[in-house]
């Protein structure tokens, strides 16, 4: 099973936009891109949620079915571990492996001795096509970063061959992230965590290195974009060395986590995505959420005073909401409108502080990631919640379509502007 030069990953917490989702891509082929989507949910947003991976698996075969669509498709299990794989192993065909946490947790002396020696040969200065300095790797460098990596590696060693013992290798797509941890990882420990990943057996497909800059949920990146640019290119250019040396299947690429939204960004993934004639995954998250948020603002009556009251609760319950995103959330709380004062607002008001639109000046970035995490709120009230989204729906699914598409397929894989 071999993930196409184009995907995007996309989250839906309810499991109602699959639809609205995959219209998105459909769109994009008609507009000469052959994007595909994948459905990607963590088992933190399971547990949060109450639902089983198979949910998703079920959602996502039958917008296809509903749509018609004939190229692949794919369902992530996202973020998953040893000790969480076991019940995402029969209904999904993409695994992203999280090791973050067992970066810098030391591996065997031994193990670390035979790594450097293996791969002496990447001492000294590497040329790689499409960058104009060359990669300088020291041998302290190897050994730093075998010591920082190889034991995270070995872990991801375990959760593959743990799936393809069940679902033979073929028959899955391997992701391996190292995004969720507080340092970024440079272009050259890319590449001799590439080696590594090699050297495990692990048919890597796509990896999400941890980039530079805040990568905050459901809003804009903050940071330096030309030195995002800068590293990307590095990384594009460490994968094309490590394909080459290493034997890593051909069409292994990037894959940008927390994905959405990130605006300032995408011209600079377009670009070196061309440059480089790569591909990417861009997994998004959380951003279909909110649009269905809007949608029921937008359609007025019991969703409007529904979506104010998922405002309300989530404003009061912010501090529980936001702790465990606190490293992936910039609030200002001084930003944050009061409930009352939600309460009064029309339509407009609504979507206009919800929506990213930057050059509104009504946009509120701090209410936008306020409520990106309050989608327990919504998973609280059940059927209440739901029963509006599917009374709602064309207003909903206008959204989430016109969301993914436009601000995030169109800049990234057709490089339109946002
Ligand atoms: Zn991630």
């Amino acid at each position: 099973m071999k993930l196409h030069k184009y995907s995007v990953g996309t989250g839906d917490r309810f499991a109602h936009q699959g639809k609205a989702q995959l219209q998105a891509c459909v769109n994009a082929l008609s507009s000469g891109v052959e994007v595909v989507p994948v459905w990607n949910k963590s088992n933190r947003e399971h547990t949060i949620i109450g639902s089983e991976p198979i949910s998703a698996r079920k959602s996502a075969d039958a917008a296809v079915q509903a749509l018609g669509w004939k190229l692949p498709y794919h369902v992530d299990a996202d973020h998953i571990t040893v000790a969480t794989v076991d019940r995402f192993v029969a209904p999904c065909d993409f695994f992203t492996i999280d090791v973050a946490d067992f970066i810098g947790q030391p591996a065997d002396a031994a193990d670390i001795d035979a790594f450097v020696k293996r791969h002496a040969g990447l001492i000294g200065s590497i040329q790689i096509a499409g960058v104009d300095a060359p990669f300088n790797i020291t041998s302290a460098d190897l050994q730093a970063a075998a010591q920082k990596f190889l034991a995270a590696v070995k872990k991801a060693g375990e959760v593959y061959r743990k799936v393809s013992g069940i679902k033979g290798a073929d028959n899955f797509i391997a992701e391996v992230s190292m995004d969720e941890t507080d340092r970024a990882q440079s272009p050259v420990e890319l590449l001799i965590i590439l080696a590594a990943i090699a050297d495990e057996g692990i048919r890597v497909q796509t990896i999400a290195p941890k980039f530079s800059g805040r990568f905050n949920k459901g809003v804009d990146y903050v940071g330096d974009v030309t030195q995002f640019e800068r590293e990307f290119v590095l990384d594009l250019a460490a994968i094309d060395f490590a394909v080459m040396r290493f034997g890593l299947p051909a069409n292994l690429k990037l894959s940008v986590h927390s994905g959405s939204d990130k605006f300032s960004i995408y011209p600079a993934i377009h670009r070196s995505i061309k440059k480089f004639n790569a591909g990417v995954h861009l997994k998004t998250a959380g951003t279909t959420w909110l649009e269905e948020l809007i949608g029921l603002a937008e359609a007025g009556g019991d969703a409007l005073e529904l979506a104010k009251e998922i405002y309300a609760e989530a404003f009061a319950h912010r501090e529980e909401l936001c702790a465990p995103y606190a490293t992936v959330i910039d609030i200002d709380p001084a930003k944050l409108p009061s409930p009352e004062t939600v309460c009064g607002w029309s339509s407009e008001q609504y979507t206009s502080a919800l929506r990213h639109v930057q050059s509104n000046p009504a946009y509120n970035n701090s209410l936008r990631q306020l409520l990106h995490v309050g989608f327990k709120v919504a998973a609280k009230m059940g059927p209440r919640y739901l029963d509006l989204l599917e009374a709602n729906e064309p207003v909903i699914a206008k959204n989430v379509t016109e969301n993914l598409f436009d601000r995030h397929i169109a800049p990234v894989f057709l490089g339109r502007g946002a």
